[in-house]
């Protein structure tokens, strides 16, 4: 540690700017540059060359200044020309492609081989760049085949080699927990799974609730039972669907009802959905939207760093199973228009409403209670809205979950 005559946020600040320099931070290239007593030059922090002495570097905001102050640029990192483009990004992008479409999964010398650099940077390069390792990628990637051809009706064993696992075994160990329901029974529309499901009055019209006995796995709205059940049969033709008033299932949809009523802002359900690593990513992406909010498809989109994917999202978005408990709702066209909604576009609108009434309500409870004489700090507690919003509990790719 340096001694610096300045006063603490000051120094926090050039320690920030000292952290970027040791760590060749590319990220901080273009906010500052650093210049070194000694010799004379100045550097952008990531500069390759050997890290000078800390109490010899003066920190400048730009180029310019530095070479007001008789610096000159050094010349390996060029610290006054504009930031080299990331040569990683192109060349991360091709490795997606690559393993997305791989038969089997490329080992990472073969990838690096194909790409050019050393399977150390391809390494380093991929997880700083999209977040998860290759081979967490690749096997993503290959979930998502298997699910596709389990769908299709394909035998198991044909899915699994189709997927690039080798053999049975190996796709059980690294993939199946991830599933939610073993995949024989996944790949015939939930044959040999029992769903239980209740059908309740709500606010919005007849509410369906349906459950494995791992947690629910669809909510549904529609205006009779039997356009609730038909849609049901249609999503699991082949599980035993039971009409069940067990007491998770009936705790569950009275905590449904009781949020589409605005008298349970948050809802705290545990989940048992299938979801692509894309789906996934925009269902979590939805969760963060605060009770009462909106956002456009487009910020959503950049949210989880695909700001060309806006259509896909929409897609997710449409294919959401469980209304409400991820809030697709909360998503409109970028004209303010409210756009399609699986259980009917009046219900949207129904629940953007009322979502704002409630959280208005509320806030104004708050206030003529905070405008009390002496308030009662556990009389308001219940009152005080919850902005956040459910964490939905998934088994399918819960790396994507941890970077959060
Ligand atoms: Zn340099």
């Amino acid at each position: 540690m340096v001694r610096m005559p300045y006063a603490p946020a000051h120094l926090s600040a050039l320690d920030a700017r000292w952290a970027a320099v040791l760590g060749r931070d590319r990220s901080s290239d273009g906010q500052f540059v650093y210049a070194v007593g000694t010799t004379g030059i100045y550097c952008r922090p990531s500069c390759p060359s050997r890290r000078p002495r800390r109490d010899h570097v003066v920190f400048f905001e730009a180029a310019g200044d530095a070479e007001r102050a008789g610096y000159r640029a050094c010349r390996r990192c060029r610290p006054a020309e504009p930031p080299p483009v990331d040569p990683w990004v192109d060349r991360i992008r091709r490795a997606c492609a690559h393993l997305a479409n791989a038969e089997a999964r490329p080992s990472l010398s073969t990838l690096a081989r194909h790409l050019g650099g050393s399977r150390y940077h391809l390494q380093r390069n991929f997880k700083r760049l999209v977040g998860i390792t290759p081979r967490e990628y690749a096997d993503a990637c290959r979930l998502a085949r298997v699910k596709r051809g389990l769908r299709a009706g394909e035998a198991v064993t044909g899915a699994l080699l189709d997927a690039g696992y080798g053999s049975a075994s190996r796709f059980y160990e690294r993939a199946a927990p991830k599933l939610g329901m073993p995949p024989r029974t996944y790949g015939r529309g939930g044959a040999g799974a029992t769903i239980g499901y209740v059908m309740v009055a709500s606010p919005l019209g007849r509410l369906l609730v349906a459950a494995t006995p791992r947690g629910i796995c669809s909510i549904a709205l529609a205006s009779s039972d039997h356009e609730l059940e038909s849609s049901l049969r249609a999503e699991y033709p082949a599980a035993v669907l039971a009409h069940a008033s067990t007491g998770a299932l009936t705790r569950w949809t009275r905590q449904v009802v009781d949020h589409l009523a605005g008298r349970l802002p948050r809802l705290d359900l545990p989940l048992d959905i299938r979801a692509t690593s894309f789906q996934w990513q925009v269902w979590q992406a939805l969760s963060s939207i605060p009770y009462g909010e909106t956002r456009t498809y487009k910020e959503v989109a950049k949210t989880i760093g695909r700001p060309a994917a806006v259509r896909a999202v929409a897609r997710a978005c449409a294919t959401n199973p469980v209304a409400v408990a991820i809030p697709c709702h909360r998503v409109v066209a970028s004209d303010g228009r409210l756009a399609g909604y699986r259980w009917g576009r009046r219900r949207k609108q129904a629940l953007i409403a009322g979502e704002r009434r409630a959280r208005r309500a509320r806030a104004e409870a708050r206030d003529r209670m905070n405008a009390d004489e002496a308030p009662d700090s556990s009389s308001l507690r219940p009152l005080a809205l919850d902005r956040s919003v459910p964490q939905v509990a998934h088994p399918l790719v819960p790396e994507l979950r941890r970077r959060r």
